[in-house]
């Protein structure tokens, strides 16, 4: 706080950078309950929604607040859980492994800073995937292709894989710099296939509860 405006450090998403942003809005929902009426003992609880402004890439981040009266540490303080909202590289969905949410968010970190170290920690969350869904090989490339045989991924992202493939032994054997295409493209590679391979199949489940939800109503109407 200070000044104006509320400041806060954040790590952006868009470019990688850990920087001081500016709240530049923010929405705010409370709502309370009586839990006792005799004694006049109520909680209360909401969510702020903040907008802040990446000085470096100009883009803004929304992060999302939740606190509960109830919910306090030790010496009675108030518990505060945030989230960012957007952009949507936080990856902390219950389906997707921690392991492989560590080593992606450890890539982003290093986006903008050391490409080579980004191309690493993404190759080895692509391993730990690999891993994970019991893929056959040693090296990320025969892992990879073991999934697309086994139809665990679609033969699409291939291509996308060789690319990988590539940008991993030039980031191996080089001192060259990968490029800020490149690592760009690899990041989009990755989330695609974490979305593909743990939410994708969650999202379907509830689409397809929801239908059938519909469809057994339905019929009974009919
Ligand atoms: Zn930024």
């Amino acid at each position: 706080m200070g000044g104006n405006a509320e400041e806060k450090v954040l790590l952006c998403y868009h470019c990688g950078n850990k920087t001081s942003m500016k709240k530049v809005a923010k929405h705010t929902y409370r709502d309370r309950e009586f839990l006792d009426y005799e004694n006049n003992f109520w909680v209360s609880y909401g969510n702020e929604w903040s907008i802040f402004f990446c000085p470096v890439c100009q883009n803004v981040t929304i992060e999302e607040c939740y606190w509960h009266s109830e919910e306090t540490g030790p010496r009675g303080e108030q518990y505060y859980n945030y989230r960012i909202l957007y952009p949507q590289v936080n990856i902390s969905n219950t389906t997707i492994p921690e392991k492989v949410v560590k080593a992606f968010e450890s890539a982003i970190k290093v986006r903008h800073i050391d490409n080579n170290t980004c191309v690493f920690s993404l190759r080895k969350t692509l391993e730990l995937i690999c891993k994970d869904q019991n893929a056959q090989g040693t090296k990320l490339y025969e892992m990879l292709n073991d999934l697309y045989e086994k139809g665990v991924l679609p033969k699409l992202l291939d291509s996308m894989a060789t690319l990988l493939r590539k940008a991993g032994n030039e980031a191996a054997h080089s001192d060259e710099e990968i490029s800020d295409g490149l690592v760009s493209d690899l990041i989009d590679f990755t989330q695609t296939i974490i979305e593909y391979i743990y939410v994708l199949p969650n999202k379907l489940q509830k689409i397809q509860y929801h239908i059938e939800k519909q469809v057994s109503e339905n019929g009974r109407g009919i």
